[in-house]
């Protein structure tokens, strides 16, 4: 097999939320792969600039606001005239809010919803316009959930949204793949982030997760940048419309 597939020198990544977490270890596993990177955040992500570049890659900020999809035609403009083309587009920038359902607010639905569907959508629809102008395909990668799988309990429009991005990820694959537009998604399991700060301190509730992943642990960021690398690759060209579970295990059981 020709390992070049894997190859993404000379390729330019948007990816939304990269200061910390996953998309932090995503934007310098696709750096790390021969990626530029385009990075969307609420201010500048010092680290990951300083890791993206010390691997030899440019690193371009874009401050925005992804509760709104006002941001959204900088960030491509911004991206073309810095990079000339746009080659992927990894949608990882995401919030969540716990409480009851029974006392959830108006607030926290629309809040979560519009970072993590509504933006996720029309950043996706103006980066596959700038694919079919490019004429040059694609690939989109948005970052999902278990909870696109499970019901979860306290989440319920992170619940929603994640279920929203396994579905759209299905309903844009359908419409796109005949541009060569891949549009795919990665289900991350139980990772450690800020994310998920508040579940690993509670004692009982840490334990229970840990002893129901076959792996044993919790997911290090760096376990998702291969697979985000794969999807972004042409080793995935075939590839359309799947959400892949990285998760040690969990949806297994
Ligand atoms: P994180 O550490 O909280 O990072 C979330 C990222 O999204 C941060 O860069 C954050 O920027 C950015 N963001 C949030 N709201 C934004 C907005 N309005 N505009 C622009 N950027 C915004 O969480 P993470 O765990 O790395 O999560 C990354 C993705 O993975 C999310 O979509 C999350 O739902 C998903 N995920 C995580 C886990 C897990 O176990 N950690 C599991 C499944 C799915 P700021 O720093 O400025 O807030």
């Amino acid at each position: 097999m020709n390992m070049d597939l894997f190859s993404l020198t000379g390729k330019t990544a948007i990816v939304t939320g990269c200061n910390t977490g996953l998309g932090q270890a995503i934007a310098l596993g696709l750096a790390k792969a021969g990626c530029n990177i385009l990075g969307v955040n609420r201010s500048l992500p010092v680290e990951t600039q300083q890791q993206v570049e010390a691997v030899g890659r440019k690193f371009v900020n874009v401050e925005a606001d992804l509760t709104k999809t006002e941001c959204i035609p900088h960030i491509i403009e911004r991206a073309v005239s810095e990079f000339k083309h746009i080659d992927i587009l990894v949608n990882n920038a995401g919030i969540i809010r716990r409480e009851d359902a029974i006392n959830f607010t108006e607030e926290d639905w629309d809040d979560v919803m519009n970072v993590n569907l509504k933006s996720v959508f029309f950043l996706s629809q103006a980066v596959a316009k700038q694919f079919i102008a490019q004429n040059s395909g694609g690939k989109i990668i948005n970052i999902a959930s278990m909870l696109s799988f499970q019901g979860g309990i306290r989440v319920p429009s992170y619940t929603a949204s994640k279920s929203g991005v396994l579905g759209i990820t299905r309903l844009l694959a359908n419409e796109w793949a005949k541009y060569n537009i891949n549009v795919n998604a990665i289900a991350p399991g139980y990772f450690a982030t800020n994310n998920t700060a508040a579940l690993r301190a509670d004692e009982k509730r840490n334990q229970e997760i840990v002893d129901r992943i076959p792996a044993g642990r919790w997911g290090t960021s760096d376990d998702l940048a291969g697979p985000c690398v794969f999807l972004a690759s042409e080793a995935a060209n075939y590839i359309h419309g799947y959400t892949i579970a990285v998760d040690g295990g969990w949806l297994a059981r």
